[in-house]
């Protein structure tokens, strides 16, 4: 299941070499896979001989739901079982209207692109989406933020979906970094091994693979870069709290939140990182300045996770970084200012190519990964459970 969830169509033959297992059991295995709906015959390519029969995961007998939620607005999305996306909607509401809200608006957008695709509810096996703060591996909220609680969000959100008659399917969340690395791993860099995906909007955060894995840590909290003390010689005259509940902590300092705090002092009201970000294409010096003194900020704070991690790529995204090319650049420089030669020898820093789509995109491969996973399909056709 593995091989053909990853490699696509295979043979028997190519599921010899990859899997080293013996005909016999590949065929005992083959046969489970397809009496219980997993796996289909692929339509044989148009040629000359005989092609051998390829057999491939059973990708059109539904759908996924997906979510990406963010600071000021959620985009949420149906994909195929192949993880592309078929529709998406955007719901313009901010965190502090509560977990509840939201997940209500987002279970109300699912069934509306549902219809619009002429899909019924019983056509949706699972539902993937990223959150931002911190969520450890049950699903529960931690490091509350903007009149979030730390509550149950599978449970939350479940609720929600089966009010509107959308249920009986697995539901998986992760961070928001988490759900975009997942989609830069999959979609746009899928030879890097290892790499940091940072998030840049409202909020910094922050994503590894680390050796092809989306590093998670003991409960779920790794990645979490941007709360650190900020550098002694960086302290502002006026001491502040951040919402994590350290003193002169980073993230406010480079994060869209805090510079909108910032510009607020100057008479600029802003709600979106997209907004700041096109104040600063305009030209505006002053909101070039606190972005060039955010984005140096960042490039120290990334400067560790690197020599850390020492990844090979850096994918810099979120509304603040899509289309700003000079953020990018002033990251880069202050990365490369603060890390060793030998550490960065080598080491790409890109913006992200699918932008606003990543969080979604790794919300679809979140919840395939989860079905899909070997143990969990094992476990399901011992018990007798097919995929239909
Ligand atoms: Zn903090």
């Amino acid at each position: 299941m593995r091989v053909i969830r990853d490699l696509g169509p295979c043979s028997r033959a190519e599921l010899v070499n990859q899997t080293g297992l013996a005909r016999a059991t590949i065929e005992d295995r083959l046969t489970r896979l397809v009496d219980a709906g997993y796996v289909v015959a692929a339509q044989s390519a148009s040629g000359t001989g005989r092609p051998a029969q390829k057999f491939r995961f059973n990708d059109d007998s539904g759908v996924f739901i997906v979510a990406d939620v963010g600071s000021t607005h959620t985009r949420v999305g149906v994909t195929s079982l192949n993880c592309e996306l078929l529709g998406t909607r955007e719901v313009p509401l901010p965190l502090d209207a509560g977990a509840r809200t939201l997940f209500a608006s987002v279970a109300e957008s699912a069934m509306e692109l549902l219809g619009d695709l002429g899909l019924a509810a019983s056509a949706v096996r699972g539902f993937g989406g990223g959150t931002p703060g911190a969520i450890d591996t049950a699903g529960t909220h931690f490091m509350p933020r903007d009149g979030w609680g730390e509550e149950d969000l599978i449970r939350l959100l479940r609720d929600e979906l089966s009010l509107r008659g959308l249920g009986g399917f697995p539901l998986e969340l992760d961070r928001d970094a988490n759900i975009m690395t997942l989609g830069e791993m999959r979609t746009s860099f899928p030879h890097i091994r290892d790499m940091l995906v940072v998030k840049v909007g409202m909020a910094v955060s922050c994503g590894i693979a680390a050796n092809g894995v989306l590093l998670r840590g003991a409960h779920g909290f790794a990645g979490d870069i941007a709360h650190r003390p900020l550098a002694a010689d960086d302290v502002p005259p006026t001491e502040t709290r951040c919402r994590c509940g350290l003193e002169n902590c980073a993230e406010p300092m480079m994060s869209g939140a805090g510079i909108a705090a910032e510009l607020r002092g100057y008479g600029h009201e802003f709600t979106t990182s997209r907004q700041i970000r096109t104040l600063a294409g305009t030209g505006d010096a002053l909101a070039q300045a606190v972005l060039g003194r955010a984005a140096r900020r960042l490039g120290i704070v990334i400067s560790g996770a690197v020599r850390t991690l020492n990844p090979e790529l850096i994918v810099i995204g979120g509304n603040l970084a899509d289309q700003n090319s000079s953020l990018i650049e002033m990251v880069r420089a202050a990365i490369l200012e603060n890390s060793h030669p030998l550490v960065t020898a080598g080491l790409s820093i890109v913006g992200s190519s699918i932008t606003v789509d990543a969080g979604m995109l790794g919300a679809a491969h979140l919840i395939r990964d989860a079905l899909l996973e070997p143990r969990a399909v094992d476990l399901r056709l011992n018990r007798g459970e097919g995929w239909l």
